[in-house]
């Protein structure tokens, strides 16, 4: 919705906040509640930014929506500061220092112990302006006189006062916070945050700081609601201190989800339902208390039946009016069979090998990786028992072993994901034990996972976007401003990587319609997508069809081409064709290492892991 056409929303945006003004006086809507939905709604496009996009749930939002009023408050009435705009400035970047420092602690935890955190933190600074700061803030009393904005423009001055005078001035403020938000979503930087929403295990592992973009977003959240907070105490020429309540943070969250989180408008819409309901059941009707009752169930209701909010759901009918609606699950499985039989074999796709990373000074004649006495114990249970293992530039070596044997746990020590108990890891001459996995895939070796780690809200072109940024941008960079389609090489690069894994008949398909073996082929793509110059692939081929199977030994033969590559998995006929030496782990130990004739002649191995079937394997 958001990548449509250039300037589409920003122009709808800017048509709707000009027509306000002329149509909501007819639908009831009084300039006053307006305003405050404005207020609300650009609090809420940051928020949407931390919730919506990057996953983050913070129930604290009140601690900066505090901070930025109060600052641009006490600016304006107490310390006899005249600019209103630049009061609202300072005091959002107050409110935005504040979150870096609180960031800095809550997003140390994740899930429900981040959320716990940042209510804490909030009831911390609602007690803070109460008590020890209630000199500057007026404790209970809040700060009343708070200005509002008049521009002089040398021939004349411009006044915002009141009701639609005021819109003027907050309607520009929303206006800039949806181009701003916009741009962010649309950046390298947004396209992040959505992957860290859907699967941050694999955000880390495709070489991105995700600790870093997570603060950023949770910056972004604080200046939109400082400044946010700032139009409160202007809207109504006091700032009140129930701004800090934990009410405020709860609010913010409710009128998301009843707008609908990760469309950027949800806040405001939830607002304007929120705060009409409000004055209708309040007054209208003469609720008193009551209409929180009735705000319940409407809650209620429209989160049950509405999962994507009203915004959600207007893009969804909007989908079905016009033809674009998401395939039905058993319609795209019909299709699955369909692309599947149309498409061209992996040996015949026209990609050329994507170059893998070369690290300056590196020999390619000698040793890729070579890991020496690597040991992994979990308690008393010993995973990996003192192995050494060499890998040359350029090859393919494959590794066997019973379920158990320590495979998986080698490869993740391999890609930093876990520490050896001791013993070193040397990669491209460099010792990265103890490294961690983002900066082992920013040099050049990363896997992909024998339980796929998709990116399963986004497409798969999306999904390969994420994963060629971390080859293409290093690990953190905020470029908030800068259009995903300018990076130069990314189009390039997910082009290459879909045909490589046989997927360019289905780049805009959701993860989520992707039939098992796409799935698996995506899972391979997202590690080819960040350039590795060793790659590890645990178990390609498991939970495969004999024909995917038979597509896929292909598909690996030709991405092998200018690459090192280890491959664990159990089906032998496929790793003896592909692998041009077989390294077998039992109880964790290396048995024995050889090409594939060695090992299946090996009589170690036919007794100790091919058991009966080694006389056909031998054959
Ligand atoms: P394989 O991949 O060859 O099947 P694994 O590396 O998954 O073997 O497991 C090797 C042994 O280590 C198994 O006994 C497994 O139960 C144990 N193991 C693996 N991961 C953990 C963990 N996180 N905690 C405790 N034990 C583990």
């Amino acid at each position: 919705m958001l990548k449509q056409r250039p300037f589409l929303i920003e122009t709808l945006t800017a048509i709707g906040l000009i027509a306000a003004p002329f149509v909501l006086p007819l639908l009831g809507f009084a300039p006053n509640t307006v305003n405050r939905i404005l207020v609300w709604g650009l609090f809420g496009l940051g928020f949407d930014i931390l919730f919506g996009f990057t996953g983050l749930l913070s129930f604290g939002q009140s601690a900066f929506y505090g901070t930025g009023g109060f600052v641009a408050a006490y600016l304006l009435t107490q310390a006899g500061f005249p600019y209103v705009l630049l009061a609202l400035v300072i005091g959002m970047i107050a409110a935005a220092a504040t979150g870096y420092l609180i960031g800095l602690i809550a997003l140390r935890r994740t899930g429900i112990y981040f959320a716990m955190i940042t209510v804490a933190i909030a009831e911390v600074f609602f007690f803070v302006e109460f008590n020890p700061l209630s000199d500057y803030t007026g404790g209970e009393n809040g700060l009343p006189g708070v200005p509002t904005p008049s521009f002089n423009l040398g021939f004349t001055t411009l006044h915002f006062t009141t009701g639609w005078s005021l819109y003027q001035f907050l309607a520009l403020c929303y206006f800039i916070g949806v181009v701003i938000a916009l741009r962010i979503v649309r950046s390298p930087v947004g396209a992040i945050f959505s992957a860290i929403r859907d699967n941050p295990l694999r955000a880390t592992a495709v070489g991105h700081n995700i600790h870093g973009y997570k603060l950023a977003a949770f910056v972004i959240a604080a200046a939109y609601a400082g400044f946010a907070g700032g139009l409160l105490g202007v809207l109504q020429a006091f700032m009140p201190p129930d701004a800090f309540t934990f009410d405020t943070s709860g609010q913010l969250v409710m009128q998301t989800a009843i707008g609908g989180r990760g469309t950027l408008f949800g806040p405001l819409v939830g607002a304007a339902v929120w705060l009409s309901l409000q004055d209708f059941l309040q007054a209208t009707l003469g609720l008193g208390a009551a209409w929180k009752l009735v705000l319940g169930i409407v809650f209620v209701l429209l989160v049950c039946f509405l999962r994507r909010g009203i915004v959600g759901g207007l893009v969804d009918l909007y989908g079905l009016l016009t033809g674009q609606r998401r395939k039905a699950p058993d319609e795209s499985a019909a299709q699955d069979d369909a692309v599947a039989a149309e498409a061209p074999p992996a040996r015949q796709t026209a990609a050329a090998p994507m170059p893998a990373r070369q690290r300056a000074g590196a020999d390619p004649s000698g040793p890729i990786l070579q890991a020496k006495g690597l040991t992994k114990r979990y308690g008393g249970l010993v995973a990996n028992s003192n192995i050494d293992f060499t890998v040359n530039h350029g090859e393919l070596r494959g590794i066997i072993g019973p379920n158990g044997a320590g495979k998986s746990t080698f490869f993740k020590m391999l890609t930093c994901e876990v520490h050896p108990t001791s013993g070193s890891i040397m990669f491209e001459g460099r010792d990265i034990t103890g490294m961690n996995v983002t900066d082992v895939c920013q040099l050049g070796l990363t896997k992909s996972y024998q339980v796929n780690q998709l990116f399963a809200g986004l497409t798969v072109r999306e999904n390969l976007v994420i994963a060629a940024l971390s080859a293409l941008r290093g690990k953190f960079k905020l470029d908030l401003f800068r259009s995903i389609d300018s990076i130069p090489g990314l189009s390039e690069q997910v082009q290459h990587t879909l045909e490589l894994v046989n997927l360019a008949a289905r780049p805009d398909t959701p993860v989520s319609e992707l039939a098992y073996g796409e799935k698996r082929r995506l899972e391979i793509g997202l590690a080819l997508a960040t350039s590795p110059s060793l790659l590890l692939l645990d178990e390609p081929l498991a939970g495969m069809s004999p024909r995917e199977r038979v597509e896929t030994v292909k598909l690996l033969k030709s991405i092998s081409q200018g690459r090192t590559m280890i491959i664990i998995d159990h089906d032998m006929d496929a790793l003896f064709e592909l692998a041009e030496r077989v390294t077998v782990l039992q109880e964790g130990r290396v048995l024995v290492e050889g090409t594939p004739e060695e090992i299946k002649n090996n009589s170690t191995v036919q007794e100790a892991y091919l058991g009966g079937v080694h006389g056909e394997l031998a054959a």
